[in-house]
């Protein structure tokens, strides 16, 4: 600071060859101020005093900053926040009312969120009202409407132009009780983060802000940037706690939803179903002939209602599983089998398919011993078949291999194909709820989309994976499972009680992996 008082009345020779100056002590300089004419001694004086308030200032200012941040990093509450902040700068800065209010532009409309003030009696009165204070119109304080309309610094004469009507009320009834004006001149500054008005700080003293300092005012907007800022922060802080509670409630409600949504489809299944079995079940009879012979026409009749029959209850018996999977209630049960066996039967079910499409199927025994897997039958049987028959139907020409083999501790079941094959997208959709890919409803309608679905859950169930495989359109594909063996350390166990238990929103997302 010895720098700032240095030049005012000593001026340097410049052709004077340079000297190391000694530095004067205070004393030395209080000596030399006091020796000098009177008129200058005065202008230094007043020079003196300015900058010793210039360097008050910036100290409180400084001071008030370092409060600000760590107010800022301490707390997120929106209120408890604005509170901190208009205490500190009423305190620090002297000011008769602090307040902060956030600014809702679209709505035109101010709420009040904190109230301080540097006199102790009125900072109590002006906290009991500010959180009784109902939003306000901005047209209802005109000056403040002016600062946020305008985003520049904004100053009035008059409280009512600033506050709201309760809080001027309560500002005029201390200062009646206190026989004193304490807050006549008002000062409006806009709370800004990038080109969005946050809210407003106001500030209210006896003083004119006239006479504050060039200094006061750069002090005022830094710590307006700071209070900006922290302010955007608990912004979103409180955005983001609303939001995350809204999708809580929204997620309960999709849950119950999905529930119900399970419980429909597992009670009109159950009863489309028991008719529709009775209904296959005397089409069969009539088809054999049990009341009586058929005449030529009458048979392909027959023929194609006893295949609508089928699709039906297969696309009920889909439904429904994806039904008990989604609501928690499909259980397994569980025994030690052989998969080879089950998979060389399966082909001999499916060769008369094969044949009437001209179709090679074939079933290729493992080179080596593969152990059994802990499976329930019913459904193991149901993904192998769901693959074998998807091959079938979808080649068009050519050959189905089956093969089974043990891979270290997993047996592995696959079915290849020279079909329709699949893209690289859509490898992506297959396991999907209702993906039927690659044109499939066109060139073979009677698909649902749901085999794949529910194999995958059942596999998954086991603790096995699905896989799936295809060099492109036309180029065939290889669908597959792989099951941990009898005993392996991912092994179901005999008896055991498993339930697939997937929320139908998460296994319609994961349906893609493979
Ligand atoms: P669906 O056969 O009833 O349509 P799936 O879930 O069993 O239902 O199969 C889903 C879709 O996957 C089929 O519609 C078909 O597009 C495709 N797909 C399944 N298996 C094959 C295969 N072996 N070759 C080509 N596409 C297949």
């Amino acid at each position: 600071m010895a720098a700032a008082v240095r030049p005012m009345f000593f001026k340097k020779n410049v052709n004077a060859p340079k000297k190391r100056r000694k530095r004067r002590t205070i004393a030395q300089h209080v000596r030399v101020i006091k020796d000098a004419p009177s008129k200058l001694r005065e202008r230094v004086t007043q020079e003196l005093y300015k900058r010793n308030a210039e360097l008050a200032v910036r100290n409180k200012t400084l001071a008030l900053l370092r409060k600000l941040d760590e107010i800022s990093l301490s707390s997120d509450k929106i209120d408890e926040m604005a509170q901190q902040i208009v205490d500190a700068i009423a305190s620090e800065l002297g000011y008769e009312v602090a307040a902060i209010s956030l600014v809702d532009i679209e709505k035109n409309r101010r709420h009040c969120v904190a109230v301080g003030s540097s006199n102790p009696d009125l900072a109590r009165t002006l906290k009991g009202v500010c959180p009784l204070l109902p939003d306000i119109i901005l047209d209802e304080t005109p000056d403040a409407k002016r600062a946020v309309e305008t985003g520049i610094q904004t100053y009035s004469d008059d409280l009512s132009g600033v506050f709201a009507k309760g809080l001027v009320e309560a500002i005029q009834k201390v200062e009646t009780q206190m026989a004193i004006p304490l807050s006549s001149h008002s000062m409006m500054l806009p709370l800004r983060f990038g080109n969005q008005t946050l809210g407003l700080l106001s500030l209210s003293t006896s003083r004119s802000f006239k006479d504050s300092s060039q200094y006061e005012h750069e002090s005022l907007s830094g710590i307006v940037g700071l209070v900006s800022l922290a302010l955007y922060k608990a912004k979103i802080y409180d955005d983001l706690q609303t939001t995350s509670a809204e999708l809580v409630a929204a997620n309960h409600k999709l849950t119950d939803l999905d529930k119900a949504k399970s419980e429909f489809l597992s009670i009109a299944s159950h009863q489309l179903r028991t008719p529709l079995t009775a209904l296959r079940g005397y089409i069969s009879m009539l088809v054999e002939g049990d009341y009586g012979p058929l005449r030529e026409e009458q048979k392909p009749i027959l023929d194609i209602l006893n295949k609508s029959a089928v699709r039906l209850i297969d696309l009920i018996n889909n439904l429904l599983d994806i039904s008990r999977i989604e609501s928690g209630r499909f259980e397994l049960n569980l025994e030690s089998l052989d998969v080879v066996q089950i998979a060389k039967e399966l082909v001999g079910d499916l060769l008369p398919n094969a044949i009437n499409k001209q179709l090679q199927l074939q079933f290729h025994d493992p080179v080596g011993e593969v152990p059994h897997a802990v499976v329930d039958s019913q459904r193991i049987r149901q993904v192998m078949l769901n693959f074998i028959d998807n091959s079938i139907k979808y080649t068009p020409a050519g050959r189905v291999d089956v093969f089974v083999r043990r891979e270290g501790d997993e047996l592995v079941f696959c079915v290849q194909d020279t079909g329709k094959g699949i893209t690289k997208e859509e490898l992506e959709l297959l396991f999907n709820k209702f993906s039927r890919v690659g044109g499939a409803s066109r060139f073979h309608t009677e698909g649902t989309g749901l085999g794949l679905y529910v194999a995958k859950q059942i596999v998954k169930e086991h603790h096995g994976e699905v896989e799936v495989s295809s060099e492109g359109r036309d180029k065939g594909s290889t669908f597959g499972m792989r099951l941990p063996i009898e005993g392996s350390a991912k092994s179901l166990k005999v008896g055991e009680k498993a339930s697939v238990v997937i929320k139908a929103a998460e296994a319609q997302g994961n349906g893609g992996d493979k």
